[in-house]
């Protein structure tokens, strides 16, 4: 056990982790993408954290 993740909202502790449909990337021009994972609470649906899967591919 961790220390447990809280709402900020309404202090529920359960979270969901979902992905976009698009991908996210460094241009238009680009063929590689990231997904973005979005964590989110079970109960109202506060976004807690979006987080990008491979964010390596940003550097330059
Ligand atoms: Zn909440």
């Amino acid at each position: 056990m961790g220390n447990q993740e809280k709402c900020v909202k309404c202090g529920h502790t359960e979270f969901a982790e979902g992905t976009d449909y698009m991908p996210i990337k460094p241009s238009k021009m680009s063929f590689n993408g990231s997904n973005k994972i979005y964590t989110f609470c079970l109960k109202c649906g506060e976004v807690c954290s979006i987080r990008i899967e491979n964010p390596t591919i940003f550097k330059k």
